[in-house]
């Protein structure tokens, strides 16, 4: 299985960051795909961040090169997470709202398999925090036609991992702590996917 990281947006980003400019969503997500990649590769499983320069690249790149490893190794061997952080506002004041999500495209598929794995995980890692679940469907993951979800053909998720605009959340997520958390969250879920 090939694990294919994404961290989401560029330092060259507008906006996308914290009311007081400590946590920069590019730098932050990218700082835990690092995290992530290290750790899954120690475990000896084969990960590949598709975005390795600074700067944004956009999203049909993205998709590009996700589709391209596809096609070499077969899309059934072949699974992507795309790391964000989540805002309830423009990035000007903080907000209250808070808590860890997940979203697959609109549908039953694989992804929603992944997305449970995950789920688990941040019950399991993020305790007493909020997770935010949409049940209606059956399953805990939010659905909807995000580009890299839509346009990649492996089973993806996309992780909103608290709110860059929420007090709380922000620190949480800057601290030693959180950064384990997070990192270890998506590690182990991944991992519990590939092992069903
Ligand atoms: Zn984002």
């Amino acid at each position: 299985m090939k694990i294919l990281i994404d961290n989401g947006h560029g330092a060259n980003t507008q906006g996308k960051r914290s009311p007081d400019g400590r946590l920069i969503e590019a730098l932050y997500t990218r700082e835990i795909a690092i995290r992530v990649e290290h750790e899954l590769c120690k475990r000896g499983y084969e990960t590949l961040r598709i975005v390795r320069e600074e700067v944004d690249v956009p999203l049909s790149e993205r998709c590009r090169r996700v589709n391209d490893i596809c096609s070499e190794f077969g899309k059934s061997n072949v699974l992507l997470v795309s790391i964000h952080c989540n805002a309830a506002g423009n990035g000007a004041q903080w907000m209250q709202a808070r808590g860890w999500e997940a979203w697959t495209s609109i549908g039953q598929t694989k992804a929603d398999r992944l997305a449970d794995c995950l789920y688990a995980s941040a019950d399991r890692f993020l305790p007493g925090m909020k997770i935010r679940k949409d049940l209606a469907d059956g399953d805990p993951d939010k659905e909807s036609g995000l580009y890299i979800l839509k346009h990649t053909e492996c089973p993806a998720v996309l992780t909103e991992n608290l709110f860059q605009d929420n007090m709380e959340d922000v620190a949480f997520l800057l601290s030693e702590e959180g950064k384990q958390a997070i990192t270890s969250l998506h590690v182990e879920g991944i991992i519990k996917f590939i092992e069903l």
